[in-house]
């Protein structure tokens, strides 16, 4: 719950250094200017101080009402004619109710985007605001318009990547529903817009519709939730126009396909497909409404108020044809999808006291096996056996009720799970980039944020550890580069403290004694359960000071944006995420062309070399398991964006009911902690963020001189240059190769030099 969170945020001194607050707090006292006071329920409001003595002030309030307060929980407010500046830098108080007000006030007047230093933070309207489209577009290109937007970022990726051949990034972050995925399709949108021309950009912008139908949910929190991250590589040429894109795409929530809770709904195309299929296809699926498959009834949730399916399939269908999918090929991935559902509705019967079961013989067993194209037999075997090889001899052991649903639902899993992965891989074989990997690209990442509920499980463990690394390359790139820099070139910049989140990456990822070794550990062993591991975690990280023992199952994990209690709970299950071999045996003997395709590439899975191998005991398949293949993504997508000039949108959630208008501050501000955003401001401001080697500013604006130059070397040029132009001694420091400059000094330049131009 949103309180327990802040709660506990707020109980984590790390993310505020209070000193410049409490310097311009007694200044505050001093000339009795507007205050802001904390209400008890933790709500700040703008009051005028009256007098102050012995620690206790009395506070005006608006209609007239006088406060008594300590003089410690006053902070002070900005002037009013600061109300809405377009970059928190520009406040001249940066403390927590003087940035909530500010982006409150700008969101009570639809200006959802506000600047905080170098990164755009963008808070979610829940309604359509006038602020995208062709004239935007144009506005944000020909640089008429230049208030905070996601098109100004997309067109600063644009420039740079043009004038330094470097790779861009464009990462954006934050909950659940804080507009993650719309931010990222309107980055697309303006990219498309400026590289458009070849065509390959309408088939770029409809992959959106294809993974959003098929790796979306409605879930509490979003009726739209992207239930897997997503990276998207956009290619340009020489000349700046799209060349072709590359999806990569991370940890899908399969356990939604055979579970999902109340008022939350399965996977989009599951719905989309029942109501929107032609009669035709219906019949050649033996296809039902949603209401009769176990899977889409147990969470008695069927629509998404607002969204009609059977429009969106047909909308789904467009997009599929226009990545050059083949009807055939849809019909295949539609019998895919019809099978998943049937298999939810084979049942099992009882035979013996042993709690053995066969398979109930009925219309679900009979249309799975005729929809993935394998035998009747074979496939009731599949579900009710497992062969396995002790020592020399083949066993065959009867499964019980439960390990034959686990089986069954193991086997829907994966199947989704291989049809999301091979669409992914036909959708960039559409896309395909060429062969020379350029210094033209812009990736757009967008994943999950961290995420903390009342209870979090082997998911949301993934997706924090992804965060922490995400959370590390955003202290690195503004924070340690940005000092090391300095530090360099020579330049006298008084260091800046930063939260390290170093501890938490080494308490999951050491070896052999870090939460992901233990837990793989934990998986390979045959009698190694849930309460085993976090028996296991105990007994060697209780030392550590990211890590907290609890009972039972329980474990707290103290990540940068607070400490996380999880329960261990299937935690070996969903990391080892078996399929039996008789089920990858099963797919392989289909007479069909996707099960056969998803089939080999269980069966030639590689063992990553360097990686610890999962094994399991005898006949089920090996693979690298879940846990393992995550880092790995990461790794690889770390190595990505630490080679690129990252862009960081935070994406903000004003409330928690989906409604526009409403901004609650607890939650509001509980999100800015989490993401940095008053730390990265105060960062900013106290340096020197502008930087120009002396060559570079030399050839820059060299040419604005008065004097002729020729035979000068850059730093004379540059020195020169500073003089011509009166930029103040404050402003700037000379380093060894660089000069660096206070945020707004290099504008006066830019205006001049363009104006010659
Ligand atoms: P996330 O990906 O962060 O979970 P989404 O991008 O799916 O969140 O956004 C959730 C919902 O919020 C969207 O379905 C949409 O209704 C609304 N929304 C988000 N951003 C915008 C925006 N810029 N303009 C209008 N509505 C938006
Ligand atoms: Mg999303």
């Amino acid at each position: 719950s949103p309180d327990s969170v802040s709660s506990r945020l707020s109980a984590n001194p790390a993310y505020y250094t209070d000193s410049i607050w409490s310097d311009t707090k007694s200044s505050a006292v001093k000339k009795k200017l507007q205050v802001w006071c904390q209400l008890s329920n933790g709500e700040w409001v703008l009051g005028k101080l009256l007098s102050s003595s012995g620690g206790e002030s009395l506070i005006s309030l608006l209609e007239d009402k006088v406060l008594h307060v300590s003089t410690e929980d006053l902070l002070p407010a900005n002037p009013e004619i600061l109300d809405g500046v377009d970059d928190l830098m520009q406040l001249s108080y940066l403390n927590e109710p003087s940035v909530l007000y500010n982006l409150q006030y700008r969101y009570s007047q639809d200006m959802i985007y506000t600047k905080a230093g170098p990164i755009l933070v963008a808070i979610n309207p829940f309604k359509d605001v006038h602020l995208y489209g062709n004239e935007y577009i144009e506005g944000y290109r020909c640089k008429s318009l230049d208030s905070p937007h996601v098109y100004a970022i997309a067109d600063t990726a644009i420039r740079e990547m043009m004038r330094d051949e470097v790779n861009q990034s464009i990462i954006i972050s934050g909950e659940s529903g804080a507009g993650k995925t719309e931010t990222a399709k309107i980055t697309m949108q303006y990219l498309a817009a400026l590289g458009g021309g070849s065509g390959i950009e309408h088939e770029i912008l409809q992959t959106n519709p294809i993974l959003e139908a098929f790796g979306n949910a409605k879930t509490a929190r979003n009726d739209n939730s992207s239930r897997f991250g997503k990276l998207i590589e956009i290619h340009f040429n020489v000349a700046g126009k799209i060349s072709g894109a590359k999806i990569q795409t991370f940890l899908l929530e399969k356990s939604r396909v055979v579970q999902c809770a109340d008022g939350e709904r399965s996977y989009h195309i599951f719905y989309q497909l029942c109501s929107g299929a032609p009669i035709a296809l219906k019949e050649k699926l033996n296809l039902k409404a949603a209401r009769e498959y176990n899977y889409l009834q147990q969470s008695d949730c069927f629509s998404v108020s607002g969204t009609n399916d059977a429009e969106r399939f047909h909308l789904l269908l467009e997009a599929l044809d226009v990545v050059h999918i083949s009807k055939e090929d849809q019909d295949n991935v539609f019998a895919m999808l019809a099978s998943v559902l049937w298999l939810g509705n084979v049942n099992f019967v009882i035979i013996d006291n042993e709690d053995h079961v066969d398979v109930m013989q009925d219309e679900a067993l009979s249309t799975v096996a005729s929809l993935i194209g394998c035998g009747l037999e074979e496939l009731k075997l599949a579900l009710c056996i497992r062969r396995m090889k002790v020592g020399t001899d083949d066993i065959v052991q009867k499964l019980t009720l439960s390990q034959a649903i686990d089986s069954r639902d193991a086997l829907a899993k994966s199947l989704y799970a291989s049809l999301f992965d091979w669409l992914v891989e036909r959708i960039n074989k559409s896309l395909e980039v060429g062969k020379c990997r350029t210094g033209r690209s812009i990736s757009i990442l967008d994943i999950y944020g961290f995420e903390f509920f009342d209870k979090n499980s082997f998911e949301q463990f993934c997706i924090n550890y992804a965060n922490e690394r995400l959370q590390q390359h955003f202290n690195r790139h503004l924070f340690k580069l940005e000092q090391e820099e300095y530090i360099q070139d020579g330049i006298d910049w008084t260091r800046v403290d930063f939260e390290d989140n170093q501890a938490c990456l080494n308490l999951f990822e050491k070896k052999p004694l870090g939460l992901l070794s233990l837990l793989d550990e934990e998986s390979t062993f045959p009698n190694g359960t849930d309460l085993t591991f976090a028996d296991k975690l105990k007994e060697h990280l209780n030392s550590n000071s990211c890590f907290r023992a609890e009972r039972g199952k329980a474990f707290g994990v103290n990540h940068y944006a607070g400490e996380v209690l999880y329960d261990a709970s299937g935690f070996l299950e969903k990391n080892r995420d078996l399929l039996h071999m008789d089920s990858i045996l099963l797919l392989a003997s289909s007479t069909c062309q996707l099960p056969q395709i998803f089939a080999s590439k269980m069966l030639s899975q590689p063992d990553k070399p360097g990686c610890h191998p999962h094994r399991s005991s005898g006949a089920d398949s090996q693979r690298l398991s879940v846990a393992m293949k995550f880092k790995g993504q990461l790794f690889q997508l770390m190595k990505r964006l630490e080679s690129t000039t990252p862009h960081f949108i935070r994406c903000i959630k004003p409330n928690n009911m989906q409604l526009p208008g409403a901004y609650e501050q607890t939650l509001v501000v509980q999100q800015l902690r989490c993401c940095g955003v008053l730390e990265v401001v105060r960062i900013s401001r106290s340096g020197f963020p502008t930087r120009l080697s002396h060559q570079k500013f030399a050839r820059r604006y060299g040419f604005l001189l008065r004097q002729s130059v020729a035979s000068q070397t850059p730093l004379s040029v540059s020195i020169a240059i500073l003089h011509q132009f009166n930029i103040l001694p404050e402003m700037y420091q000379v380093g060894y190769t660089k000069l660096f400059f206070r945020t707004g000094q290099i504008g006066v330049l830019e205006d001049t030099r363009n104006r010659v131009l």
